[in-house]
């Protein structure tokens, strides 16, 4: 499968890695919006979000458990955002489901 995010957790592709487990991996965002911006995903390839089944749920879970725990370790005691964008409408380019982190500044809502 041509999928960037796949060859960047098999290491085909680099990038600066901030968490690893039997799950998930997470990376720097190539183009950060914030000061703190890094994509959480699954191992597994799993299209989006909205492709994600009810056999994914403990998965979900843990993804969502692996950005608090960077969050934690980056420090970002005073907060950030977790974005999941989904699908055309939601603002995905990327085809393989991400988490992105986002923190180290002040977020406005609604976003764009
Ligand atoms: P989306 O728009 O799908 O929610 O987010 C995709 C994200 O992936 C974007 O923030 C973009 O900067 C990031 N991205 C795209 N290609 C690469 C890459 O090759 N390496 C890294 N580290 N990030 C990437
Ligand atoms: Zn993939």
């Amino acid at each position: 499968m041509n999928c960037t995010f796949c060859k960047i957790i098999e290491g085909k592709i680099p990038s600066t890695s901030v968490f690893q487990d039997e799950l998930g991996f997470a990376f720097a965002d190539i183009n950060p919006k914030a000061p703190v911006h890094v994509l959480v995903v699954p191992r597994e390839h799993i299209g989006s979000l909205a492709a994600a089944d009810k056999d994914n749920r403990a998965l979900l879970g843990h993804l969502l458990w692996a950005a608090a725990e960077i969050a934690r370790k980056k420090g970002l005691a005073n907060g950030y955002r977790i974005v999941v964008n989904t699908g055309q409408d939601g603002g995905q380019t990327m085809d393989h489901l991400h988490l992105h982190l986002l923190g180290g500044r002040m977020m406005t809502w609604p976003p764009g």
